[in-house]
């Protein structure tokens, strides 16, 4: 074996499991940060968490056929993120869910066809969100995760952030 292959798999092997740690660590903090928080929504299902590589955007809150709900977290993109910004995060991903757990099954379908479909529909649904998070009471913590996604997404996504989502001048305002 050459040594550069010998010290690629060497570093590999080293930090798999400290990366492993990081993910389980992250699961671990964000159902710990649920259990706090789940009091303040409607949501009538399980919630869960699984951690997926995402191409834009670090969360994705989904609604199965039967009555169950999944947060999608990209770890990659919450390096380094603390608990008030999990917090903020979790506060727009469950005003999503309640919002999903409001409609017929049917009447979801046709939501999320209008959400892929039209860019306009997106952006209301998004600071629609943002706004019920708030209202729920999670301004201060909504207004630090957007400040640290605009700190640390990529220039494509902190575009998209600009566009849909309320400004942090926007949050600001609603907060006070
Ligand atoms: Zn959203």
């Amino acid at each position: 074996m050459n040594k550069r292959a010998f010290l690629v798999i060497f570093i590999v092997v080293i930090f798999l499991p400290f990366a492993r740690g990081l993910d389980d660590g992250l699961l671990i903090k964000i159902n710990g940060i649920y259990e706090n928080m789940s009091g303040h929504y409607e949501i009538n299902g399980d919630v869960s968490f699984v951690l997926k590589d995402r191409n834009i955007g670090s969360a994705e809150a989904k609604r199965y056929p039967f009555g169950n709900y999944v947060i999608v977290l990209d770890s990659n993109k919450l390096v380094d993120v603390d608990g008030v910004e999990l917090e903020g995060m979790l506060a727009h991903e469950l005003a999503h869910l309640e919002s999903y757990s409001e409609m017929s099954f049917p009447g979801f379908l046709l939501f999320a066809i209008k959400y892929g479909l039209y860019s306009d529909f997106q952006r209301e649904t998004e600071r629609e969100t943002d706004m019920n998070a708030i209202d729920k009471g999670f301004g201060k913590e909504l207004l630090a995760f957007r400040e640290y996604r605009l700190n640390t997404a990529s220039e494509k996504e902190i575009e998209i952030l600009k566009k849909n989502y309320l400004s942090i001048e926007e949050i600001k305002a609603l907060i006070r």
